[in-house]
């Protein structure tokens, strides 16, 4: 047993088996400085976060004022500017960039994805319950990944991760992930919304399911899903919180289908990743649902930080950078040249399923043993990407690559070559 001379209980982490932790100091752009005087490349936008690059001076400014300013404030009962701002940002740009079905009007905030996610389920439970019409049963597709609380687990896959809480995690109905032209998955979401005992909501991530091993989906599924849901009167609750602030290519993957969803949920890159923000986006008649004369319906949730302003500061700096520069344009050209590496890599006989969506690519190490999650390779290649100057955190076999948009050419062929090199030591 490894005795680590540090109290801290890092999340995702094997203590056990004493691989090394290090101690990042500052960093900026693409670019991440160690306490050793080494630099990384972050190849994975320090867990899906980070979207411009890091310490953004507009964002990093706007935090500095705020937090000179008002630092913090109760939320349930009073609101400041940064809060307001924020909210008004997000229906503009959901507007402009989802302007089919019935418009996102409303905005609750809280503090990451997983409580993001709680919030949408409970709006979706709260508006049948007040509507008079309870409904219980949550749609979910196979492979996908909500977060890690007991109701983002719950409606999660079922696996190492949670087998120690299972019990405690409530039933859904499971959707498969989609085939071919994906008639799997509507056949099967068909069937269920056509049940009597009707579900209350379909919840999925729109387009690639992340922590599920970057698994790539039609646009023409989703929008298969999300009309079967708009006839069959089940709510449909779009988990963006991977998937947003430009990701897949665009600002929302449901941009993509050109739908738009009951319920949104947007964190990590909210404020472009620099510190915790959350929101949770819904039509009119599911916060009218809640809104009446009687106390008893009011949305019964909180946290003590609620749309804490200096974190709504980084998400209007962030909202405003998006209506200011063309991130779009700075993406298509990061996702052009990522097609091109990762078309070479492609031909690697130990290499599979190449895989690219905006920002994301991906692509699948042949082992020949055990693949999955829990594959000894993992750990094995995050060693050797961590030598060659790479932050990559391959999620079993899957080597994926999500950097900032600002990572450059140079960059890119260094995390590039890397895995063609990773892919001729440890594929099969
Ligand atoms: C990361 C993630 C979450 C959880 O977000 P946290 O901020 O880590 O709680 C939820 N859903 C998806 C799709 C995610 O990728």
């Amino acid at each position: 047993m490894i005795l680590s001379a540090s109290p801290v209980w890092h999340p995702f982490t094997q203590h056990g088996l004493g691989e090394p932790i290090p101690q990042v100091e500052r960093a900026e752009g693409a670019l991440l400085h160690c306490a050793d005087g080494s630099t990384l490349i972050d190849g994975i936008s320090s867990w899906w976060v980070i979207t411009h690059g890091h310490c953004d001076p507009r964002i990093v400014a706007a935090m500095q004022a705020q937090a000179g300013t008002l630092d913090q404030v109760i939320f349930a009962g009073y609101t400041h500017a940064p809060a307001e701002e924020v909210a008004r940002g997000l229906i503009r740009l959901t507007d402009a960039a989802l302007p089919s079905g019935d418009p996102l009007r409303h905005v609750f905030f809280s503090d990451s994805g997983s409580t993001a996610v709680e919030v949408g389920l409970k709006m979706a439970l709260g508006y049948w319950h007040n509507i008079g019409a309870p409904r219980h049963k949550i749609v979910v597709m196979e492979h996908s990944y909500h977060g890690d609380t007991i109701g983002a687990m719950s409606v999660g896959a079922r696996g190492v991760f949670n087998r120690a809480y299972a019990p405690l995690l409530f039933d859904v109905e499971t959707i498969p992930f989609p085939e071919g032209d994906g008639r799997n998955t509507l056949d099967a979401l068909e069937a269920l919304c056509a049940r009597s005992d009707k579900p209350a909501a379909l919840i999925a991530e729109p387009l690639i399911l992340g922590a599920g091993g970057m698994l790539v989906y039609g646009a023409d599924v989703l929008r298969g899903m999300a009309d079967i849901c708009a006839a069959q009167d089940v709510l449909f609750i779009a988990d963006e919180v991977m998937t947003g602030w430009g990701r897949t290519g665009t600002l929302f993957a449901c941009e993509n289908a050109g739908i738009t969803p009951d319920i949104l949920c947007t964190a990590k890159g909210l404020t472009g990743g620099s510190i915790p923000l959350a929101a949770t986006l819904s039509t009119a008649r599911i916060f009218e649902a809640h809104c009446s004369d009687d106390r008893a319906r009011m949305f019964f949730h909180s946290s003590s930080f609620t749309a804490n302003p200096i974190t709504c500061a980084a998400a209007a700096a962030n909202i405003a950078i998006w209506e200011g520069d063309d991130v779009r344009g700075r993406i298509a050209g990061l996702s052009a040249y990522m097609a091109e590496r990762l078309a070479g890599l492609a031909t690697h006989p130990a290499l599979e399923n190449p895989r690219l969506l905006g920002a994301i690519a991906a692509i699948d190490l042949k082992t020949g043993g055990a693949a999955g999650y829990m594959s000894d390779v993992a750990p094995a290649l995050r060693a050797f990407f961590l030598e060659r100057g790479l932050l990559l955190r391959p999620l079993g076999n899957a080597i994926y690559v999500m950097p900032p948009y600002c990572t450059s050419a140079p960059q890119l062929d260094a995390i590039f070559d890397a895995i063609g090199e990773a892919a001729s030591q440890f594929g099969a």
